[in-house]
C-alpha cells in the first residue's frame, strides 16, 4: 500500500540543538538529519523534509508562521496528506493556533519539538517525531486542524499551553486535557474539537498586538502611550475571571474607542466571564465599555486572533467576528 505524504517542516528549536562553540546549546541540525535519525519514521509516510528556519523559537515572528501556513496550502494542494512542523518548544502555543487558524483544510497538521537537546541524554526528540508522524499519518486525526503531539500526547492547538520549563511532559491542555494519546505507535483519541472558522493568509504582516497582563495595584498609566507605540489592539489578562482594578476600567474604555481590546485572564486556565460581576472594574463594567472577551482563549493566544483579525485593513468588527466561535 501506498504510504502517505508527509511534508515536514524545520523551524528550529532544542530539538535541533547541539553545543555550540561559545558554549550552551544552538540550532544546527536541518529537517533532513532529524528525519534521518529516526529510521523508524521511513515505515510510517514517504517525507519530503525542509527546513524554511533554523532559530531558536523566541526569534520566531507570527508572519514567519503566515508563511509555513502558505507553504503548507501549497503542499496539501499540490497532494500532500500531512504536514508536521518541528520548533522549539517555547512557543508552540502559539504557532499551533496560528496555524490551526490559518491552514483551511482537514488534511492533518502536527506541531512538534522537544525539551532535551538533540545529544543530551535521554533526548526525547526522536520520540516525539515518530509519535508525531504517527498521529499525523492516522485518518482520526482528519479534521481536527493542528495538533501539537509530545510527551505521547495529543493536544488541540486551541487549548494547548507550555506549563513547564523543565519536563518532557511540559505540555497541558489545561481546560479540557489532551484529546488522545500515542501508544503501541498508533493514534487513540478520546475526545474531537470541533473546527472553528479558518481565517485569510494575510498579505501584510499580522498587526502589532500588545499584551498586558494585570497586576495588584497596577494603575493603567502605560495604556496611554499604546498608541503612539503602534500598537493597533491589545490584549489584557485580567484578574481571576477577567477583572481589573476600579480606576483601570475608564482607562480601558477610552481607549477602546481608538483601539480594539479584547480581556483574557492571568489565570492558568478557564474561560473569562462575561455575567457575574457587576462591580467598577468587573468583566460586566469592561464589556459594557466595548472590551471583548476572549471566551476561551488564553492572552497569547487571544493576542493571535487579534492580530491576524487586524491584519490588512480589518476593522473592530472583524475582530468582534473572529472572536465570537471562541466564546
Ligand atoms: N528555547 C527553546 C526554543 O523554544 C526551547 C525548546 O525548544 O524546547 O527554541
Amino acid at each position: 500500500m501506498a504510504r502517505p505524504r508527509l511534508l515536514v517542516l524545520s523551524l528550529g528549536g532544542t530539538i535541533t540543538m547541539v553545543p555550540g562553540s561559545e558554549g550552551g546549546i544552538v540550532p544546527k541540525l536541518g529537517a533532513e538529519e532529524l528525519v534521518s535519525s529516526v529510521p523508524a519514521l521511513a515505515d510510517v509516510a514517504e517525507i519530503v523534509a525542509q527546513s524554511p528556519f533554523r532559530l531558536p523559537s523566541p526569534s520566531l515572528g507570527p508572519n514567519d508562521l503566515v508563511e509555513v501556513a502558505r507553504q503548507i496550502r501549497v503542499a496539501f494542494a499540490e497532494g500532500f496528506d500531512a504536514a508536521m512542523v518541528v520548533q522549539g518548544t517555547d512557543t508552540i502555543e502559539e504557532s499551533a493556533f496560528l496555524l490551526d487558524l490559518l491552514v483551511d483544510s482537514d488534511k492533518p497538521v502536527v506541531v512538534t519539538g522537544a525539551m532535551r537537546g538533540a545529544s543530551a541524554p535521554g533526548a526525547e526528540g526522536g520520540a516525539n517525531l515518530l509519535a508525531a508522524a504517527q498521529v499525523a499519518t492516522s485518518p482520526e486525526a482528519a479534521g481536527l486542524g493542528t495538533l501539537a503531539v509530545l510527551n505521547d500526547e495529543i493536544h488541540a492547538a486551541r487549548f494547548v499551553q507550555k506549563a513547564h520549563t523543565a519536563l518532557p511532559s511540559a505540555f497541558l491542555s489545561p481546560i479540557c486535557g489532551p484529546l488522545g494519546i500515542v501508544a503501541e505507535g498508533r493514534a487513540r483519541f478520546f475526545t474531537r474539537v470541533s473546527r472553528k472558522p479558518n481565517l485569510a493568509i494575510p498579505d501584510q504582516a499580522p498587526a502589532p498586538i500588545a499584551l498586558l497582563k494585570w497586576s495588584m495595584g497596577d494603575d493603567g498609566r502605560l495604556l496611554r502611550n499604546l498608541p503612539s507605540l503602534g500598537f493597533q489592539g491589545l490584549v489584557i489578562e485580567g484578574m481571576g475571571s477577567g477583572n481589573v482594578p476600579a480606576d483601570v476600567a475608564p482607562l480601558l474604555g477610552d481607549l477602546a474607542a481608538s483601539l480594539p481590546i479584547a480581556y483574557a485572564t492571568r489565570a492558568a486556565t478557564g474561560p473569562v466571564f462575561t455575567q457575574t460581576y457587576g462591580y467598577p472594574g468587573s468583566q460586566m463594567d469592561l464589556v459594557a465599555r466595548g472590551i471583548l472577551p476572549s471566551g476561551l482563549l488564553s492572552g497569547l493566544k487571544a493576542r493571535l486572533l487579534m492580530a491576524l483579525a487586524l491584519s490588512d485593513g480589518g476593522t473592530h468588527d472583524a475582530v468582534r467576528q473572529a472572536f465570537e466561535p471562541y466564546q
